[in-house]
């Protein structure tokens, strides 16, 4: 007869990923900063997964936003998967915790789960302070010129003094967050990404622990399931990647003043995107 050990004490949960350095990355920014091509070349990573923005399953659903594969999100089979996920946290973003996040880690057989939530990462950031969130948990802020988001937000029958108002509020709030956790923040632009896709996806990659993958460079060669993914059609379904300036023939110079004088009044903005004297201008290329 076999003798029966001690019964085994249960182990210690741990989070941490086989490779790279964190368990999560968070994505902060604004609505239209070209988040979901960062995240579709995050996701194309062997060792990752991109969730879209997560902390916004709640909203779509209430909405009827579709999953990026093009399914409804309830009928989409990666999600079904997670079905019960949900429930136990009954959608509620506010209490999502990196518990949560590693869930998909361990459905996925990946180390690295990405989320684009942006905002509401800002706004849930507690939940990425407590226990080993706070060591598992890192993120990247992508910065976008306020023109390009207004014109998208234009696009999207936004009125833009307003918009343009809000999103030097947020790039200020999220700037500070960012100085705040600059351990484990990594900055970005979508210009910066765009004029070089490699390098800034290569020096991403290094931060992360993670080795570059060539694919990465083919977002769309994949089918994502994202959650309240971009909608812009712009060079939707290309592998191409190049910077959609189209606000320079869809704002009228009236709407361009009023966007520049709230990005004078936020430092980051003013040098990236305003002061070509300035070393970390955007536009020398
Ligand atoms: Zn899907």
């Amino acid at each position: 007869m076999a003798r029966r050990g001690p019964a085994a004490a249960p182990l210690p949960v741990s989070y941490a990923p086989d490779s790279g350095r964190f368990r999560a990355l968070l994505l902060t920014g604004t609505a239209h900063c070209g988040s979901t091509l960062l995240g579709r070349m995050l996701a194309m990573h062997s060792r990752a997964i991109c969730l879209g923005e997560v902390l916004r399953m709640g909203d779509a659903i209430e909405r009827g936003f579709a999953c990026s594969c093009g399914e409804a999100l309830g009928a989409c089979p990666f999600w079904s998967r997670y079905a019960e996920l949900f429930r136990s946290y009954a959608t509620d973003w506010r209490r999502y915790d990196l518990a949560f996040l590693d869930a998909f880690a361990r459905g996925e057989e990946r180390d690295l789960i990405v989320d684009l939530s942006k905002t509401r990462v800002w706004r849930s950031r507690r939940a990425w302070k407590r226990g080993e969130a706070a060591r598992l948990v890192g993120f990247v802020f992508q910065l976008r010129d306020s023109r390009g988001v207004m014109a998208a937000a234009k696009r999207a029958g936004h009125d833009v003094a307003h918009a343009a108002e809000r999103h030097a509020k947020w790039v200020k709030r999220l700037d500070r967050f960012a100085d705040k956790e600059r351990a484990r923040t990594f900055r970005t632009s979508y210009e910066a990404l765009c004029a070089d896709p490699e390098g800034r996806i290569r020096e991403l990659m290094n931060w992360l622990e993670l080795d570059f993958e060539p694919r990465q460079l083919e977002p769309s060669d994949r089918v994502h399931h994202l959650v309240h993914a971009s909608a812009s059609s712009y060079l939707a379904g290309s592998n191409e990647i190049r910077r959609d300036e189209r606000w320079r023939t869809e704002l009228d110079p009236a709407e361009i003043a009023l966007i520049e004088r709230q990005m004078e009044r936020v430092p980051i903005l003013r040098t990236l995107y305003l002061d070509p004297s300035a070393p970390e201008y955007v536009y020398r290329d």
